[in-house]
């Protein structure tokens, strides 16, 4: 761990603040600093009176909870343990009765652009259904049942279904390969797999359940008793008599009414794996209560939901984001969202703005690498800028995954939010359940990558390696000092690394959040700067990754993507190796040493010599994340020109490290 203080970190100033539009302040659910204020001071004057009120008026319990918070056992903290509820009873029963009941739940749009909708009503059949299905295969609470979708309709039934009768979920994303869910099925323990025969992306038919079925042979996965098998194209693929059966045959003479089953509220809602950016993916476990308190609360805050709206989160429900703003938080609100099974850039780099002004979409949250790809995109070709859809309908984006750069915020500003919206942008990982760090678009001023101010109650700091303050301007280690309701409850399985990695002793027990922050001085806006694995330390000055990635991309005539490394050096300790994706496509020869010159100055001009990165290096792409997050560990090692012998299981593009490794 290192700390990030330099003189270097100024250098980069923000200077362009956007107040919030004032008819928007006026409606909105915190609506201006001085109501920001009051909830924070509520939270900082009686914490346990703060989160209790929140979890009575967010969450419906069957049993009230008496206690709030017990920490006697920390880190393992508990919420509300005393209480009961039940976490789909919350998204969908709880409008039954109410005009919510007969209202547009899911807008689904298929890969191929046809529409399937459906009513709170017509979902809580189906997941109620599905349940029994669940049931009637030997399924009970607190078994563990490995869902490994496309995203559909089905999916989020799946999992909403799991939750009725008090099963576990862990969603896998339909990315991933056998290997990686066979490992996930092993180190959760399904008793059930819940499959689709294919899945449609990019007007392709992919296969789900020979991957499940390859998965099961890897071995050590007898625990798997049945596999449901979703029909989602009429192709046939192969089924294991007894073992597999399609959902038509499970759902088959199942009633459509399930009584969802109270739980504790700290019984194990789902358990899901960290994208693995940083290392080996962690299996992450959150409690019941806790995290729909928080799921339905920052739907309300963050994305000012209102009954009008038309929500979409683009994230896949195999992450985090897709969990919490898609398959618990919109629903828990009564809200109308929109579900895509595709990919953006099918069947053009249009088909976002498309969609939103197909469906009236009012709320658009998705992650700086899809904008960072649309905005090539559209540079290069006319036809798919967003311009050419009416976009009229949005009146707040979102962001979330990774850092946006500035210049990218002001792309996604200017041409999807026509300068009238709002962008939240969303700093939180799988570990924390939802928000931790964001504007809220009725009150906080914005500033382009910054994710501005804690959540109320979110006690979120910056401190140096011994867990003691670091003063504003001067960057850090991002903490958080206090547990949260909807905070990870432990690493599946592995307590100790759980210990190991949020609250290691030298910390004062606080949470480490593993990224690097610095806060202004001015307005104490929190900025990320990066993994603290990845702070650069160059010639003695300490520089974030992020600093110098956004000095590149603000080259925006070439430059569409960045990351940047150190890699050791015996002149200057450590020396900058950046990794970069032009817009017109990778460089070779003269042109690649003519334009790595020109990237050396500009950077030299907009942060300093000493930030000029030493080894440049042109791809097509950026090692990255199935869910679309840059791999640094893995540039580290090609810049010292190692071998890769690092958990890869989570890559999306292994074929990029050969061209990123050639030093040409
Ligand atoms: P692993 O923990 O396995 O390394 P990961 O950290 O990428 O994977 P996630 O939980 O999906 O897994 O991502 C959380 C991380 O994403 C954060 O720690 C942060 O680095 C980054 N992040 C998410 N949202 C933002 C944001 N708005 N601004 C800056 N960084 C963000
Ligand atoms: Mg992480």
């Amino acid at each position: 761990m290192s700390t990030a203080t330099s003189p270097i970190e100024s250098v980069l100033v923000e200077n362009r603040v956007f107040p919030p539009p004032a008819g928007f302040s006026a409606k909105a659910a915190v609506s201006g600093m001085d109501q920001y204020q009051a909830l924070c001071t509520e939270a900082e004057k009686d914490y346990q009176g703060y989160w209790a009120r929140l979890a009575r008026e967010n969450v419906v319990w069957t049993k009230p909870f008496t206690q709030v918070l017990d920490d006697s056992n920390a880190p393992f903290f508990r919420w509300f343990a005393d209480g009961e509820l039940n976490a789909s009873a919350n998204c969908l029963d709880r409008h039954i009765g109410t005009p919510v009941e007969h209202k547009t739940a899911i807008i689904f749009e298929a890969d191929d652009g046809q529409v399937t909708k459906v009513t709170y009503r017509e979902l809580l059949e189906r997941v109620s259904q599905f349940a029994n299905a669940l049931k009637a295969h030997g399924v009970q609470k607190g078994d563990r049942v490995l869902i490994y979708m496309p995203m559909t309709i089905e999916g989020v039934v799946a999992m909403q279904a799991c939750a009725r009768i008090g099963a576990t979920h862990s969603v896998v994303f339909g990315g991933f390969s056998a290997k990686a869910v066979q490992e996930r099925i092993v180190d959760v323990g399904a008793s059930v797999v819940v499959t689709a025969n294919y899945q449609m992306r990019g007007g392709k038919e992919l296969p789900l359940k020979a991957i499940v079925d390859e998965a099961l042979a890897l071995g050590g996965c007898e625990g798997v008793r049945h596999v449901f098998v979703y029909e989602r194209t009429p192709t046939a693929c192969a089924m294991v008599a007894g073992r597999d059966k399609t959902f038509g045959e499970v759902l088959q003479g199942q009633s459509t009414e399930c009584a969802p089953v109270a739980v504790e509220a700290e019984h194990p809602l789902f358990i899901l794996y960290t994208s693995g950016s940083t290392g080996k993916p962690k299996g992450v476990q959150h409690a019941t209560g806790g995290y729909m308190l928080w799921a339905r609360q920052t739907v309300n805050w963050t994305f000012d939901l209102k009954d009008s709206d038309v929500f979409w989160c683009t994230a896949d429900i195999g992450w985090i984001t897709g969990h919490t703003y898609v398959a618990y938080g919109p629903l828990a609100a009564g809200a109308t969202q929109i579900v895509f099974e595709g990919v953006p850039t099918y069947p053009n780099a249009g088909r976002f703005w498309q969609m939103i002004e197909r469906h009236g979409c009012t709320i658009f949250y998705t992650a700086p690498t899809a904008i960072r790809s649309l905005i090539k995109a559209a540079d290069s070709d006319e036809k798919v800028h967003p311009k050419n859809w009416n976009l009229s309908s949005l009146r707040l984006l979102g962001s979330v995954g990774e850092p946006i750069n500035p210049e990218a915020w002001m792309w996604y500003h200017k041409h999807v939010g026509g300068e009238r919206c709002p962008i939240v942008d969303t700093f939180w990982q799988t570990e924390n359940g939802g928000h931790m760090i964001t504007p809220l678009p009725g009150a906080t001023p914005l500033v382009p990558g910054s994710c501005t101010l804690p959540l109320p109650g979110i006690a979120a700091a910056i401190v140096d390696e011994a867990g003691n303050d670091m003063p504003d301007g001067a960057g850090g280690i991002l903490v958080v000092k206090k547990p949260w309701p909807s905070m990870i409850r432990t690493i599946w399985g592995d307590p100790e690394r759980f210990k190991k990695s949020y609250f290691p002793e030298e910390l004062k027990g606080y949470y480490l959040a593993g990224d690097g922050a610095v806060r202004s001085a001015d307005r104490g806006y929190f900025r990320i700067t990066g993994r603290i694995d990845d702070v650069l330390n160059v010639s003695g000055h300490r520089m974030g990754t992020m600093e110098i990635e956004s000095a590149l991309v603000a080259k925006t005539d070439l430059v569409a993507e960045a990351a940047v490394v150190g890699r050791p050096d015996d002149l200057t300790g450590e020396a900058i190796c950046a990794f970069v994706v032009l817009k017109r496509g990778r460089p070779h020869g003269e042109e690649a040493k003519q334009i790595a010159k020109e990237l050396r100055d500009w950077v030299a001009k907009e942060i300093g010599p000493i930030a000029k990165p030493k080894d440049i290096r042109f791809g097509e792409n950026l090692p990255k994340t199935r869910s679309g997050k840059i791999m640094r560990r893995l540039l580290r090692s090609l810049a010292k020109g190692e071998a890769i012998t690092q958990d890869t299981s989570t890559l999306e593009n292994p074929a990029i490290l050969e061209q990123l490794a050639d030093t040409h």
